[in-house]
């Protein structure tokens, strides 16, 4: 075989593999998508667990006429210009490659107007190069993408997709993440027609702890002792379990660097141990924390799905979860009274 190069889809085909895993993972680049383009409401409408129709709507900056078709393109992206500015990235995208990688494996259609624009318009790509079409549309300032038939021309890909109850909970998993991420935005998910979740902006104490509580249950909130520590720019907040409120299972452990979720073995690690003994062997920790740390002292590019995040000191972020925690925990042990006999 001679050397060629791929035409375009096939070669957005290819990296869709590392980030269209699943409807979930669509899901997750378009909502992280109208976060970064500073939305404070997000509808998304799913159906079929999303094998079928996946709706993200949202009220952010909006993109305008001629950058439609370079948002669609491969290593397109507003987010970053140089090198240096993934050292000091704020925003959950930077990679340029969601749209273009979903769009190769699905039917996308991209719809938005910006604020100076008096009318929307529609893009959608077709063909082997990815030719993008462009028409007017109605839409108000904002974004939506509409993603159709999931994996419609990558049968293997399709042939993984499980149940769409199973589907629709990654979603529904995913989206409480993202809620807990992120209680300044309203957020509505329907499954057919339904609205199965409304999380309503939050921005009082009250609201907040209703949020905590709609996603993480009345117990862990009830359980839950607050954390607070900022030290030399690194800062950790949330809430944290009491050793009572441990649980048999690990499903409530969310914790968030820099507004973006993920999974990390040395963070549960710290966490673990500032319970010092109170935990028995099969209980789990329940928590919800967010860790503040200046962009530069840690890596968000080690994975196209960017679950993972590596930090530059590693055990100094060790260290200073499991002082928080630890605190945290014998702040609330010393604030128990022991009950007098009467
Ligand atoms: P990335 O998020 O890594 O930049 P994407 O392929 O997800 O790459 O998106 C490409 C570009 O399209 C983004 O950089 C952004 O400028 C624009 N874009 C995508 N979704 C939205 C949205 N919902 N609102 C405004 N702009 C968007
Ligand atoms: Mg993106």
């Amino acid at each position: 075989m001679t050397i060629q190069i791929l035409p375009a889809r096939l070669a957005n085909q290819i990296a869709a593999g590392e980030v269209v895993e699943r409807p979930a993972s669509v899901v997750k680049e378009l909502v992280e998508n109208s976060i970064d383009a500073g939305a404070t409401r997000i509808d998304i409408d799913i159906e079929k667990g999303g094998a079928k129709l996946i709706r993200i709507r949202d009220n952010g900056s909006g993109i305008s006429k001629d950058e439609l078709q370079l948002a669609l393109s491969r290593h397109a992206t507003s987010k970053i210009a140089c090198l240096d500015d993934l050292e000091s990235i704020v925003s959950l995208g930077f990679r340029g490659e969601a749209l273009a990688s979903i769009s190769s494996v699905a039917r996308l259609t991209l719809t938005s107007r910006t604020v100076t624009q008096s009318e929307a318009w529609s893009a959608y790509a077709e063909g082997r190069e990815m030719d993008v079409k462009i028409k007017p549309a109605a839409h108000p300032v904002g974004t939506t993408v509409e993603v159709v038939d999931l994996f419609f021309n990558t049968p293997a890909r399709r042939k993984f997709l499980r149940t769409e109850k199973t589907e629709f909970g990654h979603i529904d998993e995913l989206i409480k993440r993202i809620a807990l991420s992120r209680f300044d935005v309203a957020i509505t998910l329907r499954h057919n027609g339904t609205i199965v979740r409304q999380y309503r902006a939050a921005s009082n104490r009250a609201q907040q702890e209703r949020r905590l509580s709609a996603i993480c249950g009345a117990a862990f909130v009830r359980h839950a002792a607050e954390v607070t520590l900022d030290h030399h720019g690194l800062t950790l907040s949330g809430w944290i379990c009491t050793p009572e409120g441990a649980r048999n299972q690990n499903d409530v452990q969310h914790c968030f660097v820099n507004k973006r979720m993920m999974k990390d073995k040395l963070i549960n690690h710290a966490i673990r141990q500032g319970y010092e003994t109170s935990l028995k062997a099969d209980q789990f920790a329940a928590y919800v924390l967010f860790i503040e740390i200046d962009p530069s002292q840690v890596d968000v590019n080690v994975h196209p799905a960017k679950h993972e995040v590596r930090f530059q000191q590693a055990r100094l972020v060790h260290d200073f979860i499991y002082q928080a925690v630890s605190d945290a925990l014998s702040q609330v042990a010393s604030d128990v009274q022991p009950e007098l006999p009467d």
